[in-house]
């Protein structure tokens, strides 16, 4: 069985240096309490720093390179400063899942300490879900079409392919029958041709689960019923937007965006990044929470799937649960005085 893997870093712009920086101690620390796990990585730059120094945020070299990778641990990109001549701003990170086809955006949940929430009177765990994100098409597929700056209208088109659907929807069916068995399906078939669409498919893809329980909430009530009662989901799916927006959401349900991790996944290629963006408010003041980039550097092991990498990823759960168990070990975005490298340490010294 494979134990050596590659592991692509792209530490990225704003405090994706900072939180990388603590994922890959960890990583480490995991790497030499697991005989014959080796994590090799290498480092290469994207992003808006990148443009700064070489006119390109995502340098073509650079993609082929990460194809020949086990896995890719990113930070963050992009800065708003930084802009395309159009004004839009760089997103080589979502370029990046559609060059390579990373369709499955999974975004688990967990409330670790009842503190972290906004939420009165959820105990830890209560809050357990995750949250699938379609992310090589739907609402964000024409934003590369070049647009006709003279006309006085502009359009964004919400592309659902049954193909494209079929895929994301199976894989949430399957992440569902490895939880509690229950997906919700998140649209607004109600008002869009297209979610329509998506619905018809999900329909059809059902009958190959007849384990998983089903329903479904227009994008407007599943944001109502996030606040009034997450604890009722286990996996939910939409489209790309609807998850963009919803993922920030369900974030703040369990102290922000430091705590929420992501995997983008297709079925070669697979990247592992925390969901939030370059936060250039708080970036080089070392004050930026690690966690999330931590619990998707565990993702990424339970992703590689090996015995060995299984279990490195269960000890920094485990790790990052002891910590929160203590609800003074906290950063700033959680109202505790933890530097950033501060928290990398509580972890390190929790990992079993
Ligand atoms: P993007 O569009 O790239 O997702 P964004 O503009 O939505 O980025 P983020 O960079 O995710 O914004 O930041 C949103 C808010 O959350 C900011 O106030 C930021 O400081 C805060 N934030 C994000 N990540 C962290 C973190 N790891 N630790 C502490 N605060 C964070």
């Amino acid at each position: 069985m494979k134990t050596a893997f590659r592991i692509a870093l792209l530490p990225g712009d704003g405090i994706g240096p900072d939180v990388t920086a603590e994922a890959v101690r960890v990583l480490r620390a995991v790497e030499t309490r697991i005989p014959g796990l080796a994590l090799n990585f290498e480092e290469f730059s994207i992003g808006a720093g990148e443009y700064l120094k070489n006119g390109h945020p995502l340098p073509d070299s650079v993609v082929d390179k990460l194809r020949e990778f086990d896995a890719i641990l990113l930070g963050a990109m992009g800065l708003p400063g930084v802009r395309w001549p159009d004004g839009t701003e760089m997103t080589p990170q979502v370029e990046l899942r559609e060059r390579l086809d990373l369709y499955n955006g999974v975004r688990p949940i967990y409330l670790f300490h009842p503190n972290d929430s906004p939420l009165r009177g959820k105990q830890t765990g209560e809050i357990d879900f995750v949250l699938i994100r379609e992310s090589t098409e739907g609402l964000f597929s024409t934003r590369k079409v070049p647009r006709d700056p003279a006309a006085n209208r502009a359009t964004d088109t919400m592309l659902i392919t049954r193909a494209g659907a079929e895929r994301v929807i199976r894989a949430a069916f399957r992440i569902a029958a490895g939880r509690r068995n229950r997906l919700t399906l998140v649209d607004k078939a109600n008002v869009l041709p297209s979610m329509a669409f998506f619905r018809q498919i999900f329909d059809e893809v059902a009958p190959e689960f007849p384990a998983v329980q089903t329903d479904y909430a227009y994008v407007d009530a599943a944001a109502l019923y996030l606040v009034q009662r997450p604890e009722s989901f286990d996996v939910m799916v939409t489209e790309n937007m609807f998850g963009d927006i919803l993922s920030d959401l369900a974030a703040a349900l369990v102290g922000g965006m430091g705590m929420a991790p992501s995997a983008d996944i297709g079925d070669r290629y697979a990247i592992f990044q925390p969901s939030h963006g370059s936060a250039p408010d708080i970036a080089g003041k070392g004050i930026a929470n690690p966690v999330a980039t931590i619990l998707s550097a565990a993702m990424m092991l339970e992703w590689l799937g090996t015995a060995g990498c299984k279990q490195g990823a269960g000890m920094i759960q485990a790790a990052v649960r002891q910590v929160f168990a203590d609800p003074a070990a906290r950063t700033r975005d959680l109202g505790g005085r933890l530097s950033t490298t501060q928290m990398g340490d509580a972890i390190l010294a929790a990992l079993p």
